[in-house]
């Protein structure tokens, strides 16, 4: 029998980048999958890849109301899931002094109340069916990377790294497990709505150039997160850096 046959594995943001690698390498390893993302025609790319045991979902993860609604659809539809990775998130640069409230706003919604929000609803179906589970959260080595270029988004991250392991504490005596994942760098399509603080729309595309030459020339393959992603439920870990000094052991 296959690692995760008859499992259950939601991937939010799952239309691109590591959500995609990790949907893929879960159904590889026999799971059905929810393919969920913000664009549905991408989720639907991702399923494709897939085929029958991917089911594509269109999900805000910072719409409360909306992710009431996609939680019930998926528990309707499948069950309750095995595996739920909080995966989907927006990348934000720029100094603190050039980055205004809208936009704190926007990243802690997406990247911190996104991971709230799956949390919660799903944790409670897991909590309500009493057969565990595990809950993945993707941080990143910005939330303890000081940055002089990321304080919003290394802020989002940090709330997600904490939130994990308040919650695993929380989780444990349910059987539910809570892993942050914490990736450096990682070759995907982030910068695509990554928004520059303080910089002018022209300046944006130009910058936006910049940063995904930097991601495709020094990133990891995002099938190294996916990996990394699975190691972390089957070994239960709480937090896992996902960096050239976490390979070399450092
Ligand atoms: P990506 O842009 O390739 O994929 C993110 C996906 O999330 C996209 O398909 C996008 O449509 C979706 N999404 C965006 N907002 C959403 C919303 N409100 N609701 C639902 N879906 C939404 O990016 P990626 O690099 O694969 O990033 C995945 C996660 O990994 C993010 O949380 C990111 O912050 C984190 N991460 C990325 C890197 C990196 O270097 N790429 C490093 C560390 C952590």
């Amino acid at each position: 029998r296959q690692r995760f046959g008859d499992q259950l594995v939601v991937v939010t943001g799952a239309g691109s980048g590591i959500g995609r690698a990790t949907a893929q390498l879960f159904a590889g390893l026999g799971a059905e999958v929810v393919v969920a993302d913000l664009d549905l025609a991408a989720a639907e790319e991702t399923a494709k890849t897939i085929g029958a045991a991917a089911y594509p979902f269109q999900a805000d993860v910072a719409d409360e109301d909306a992710m009431t609604r996609f939680v019930a659809e998926v528990a309707d539809a499948h069950g309750v899931p095995d595996v739920v990775v909080n995966n989907a998130g927006i990348g934000l640069a720029g100094a603190f002094m050039d980055t205004t409230s809208a936009q704190w706003q926007r990243v802690l919604d997406v990247n911190l109340m996104g991971v709230v929000h799956g949390c919660k609803l799903f944790g409670e179906l897991m909590v309500a069916r009493g057969e565990g589970g595990h809950i993945v959260n993707l941080s990143s080595a910005a939330a303890y990377t000081p940055s002089r270029t990321l304080p919003a988004y290394a802020a989002s991250k940090a709330g997600v790294l904490v939130l994990s392991e308040c919650l695993r504490a929380e989780l444990a005596a349910h059987g539910i497990g809570v892993s942050a994942i914490c990736p450096g760098l990682v070759n995907t399509a982030i910068t695509s709505t990554t928004r520059f603080a303080g910089a002018s729309d022209e300046r944006q595309e130009v910058l936006r150039r910049k940063a995904s030459s930097a991601y495709a020339k020094r990133g990891f393959p995002p099938e190294r997160v996916a990996s990394a992603i699975v190691k972390a439920v089957l070994d239960n870990t709480a937090v896992v850096p996902v960096t050239v000094e976490a390979k070399a052991g450092r």
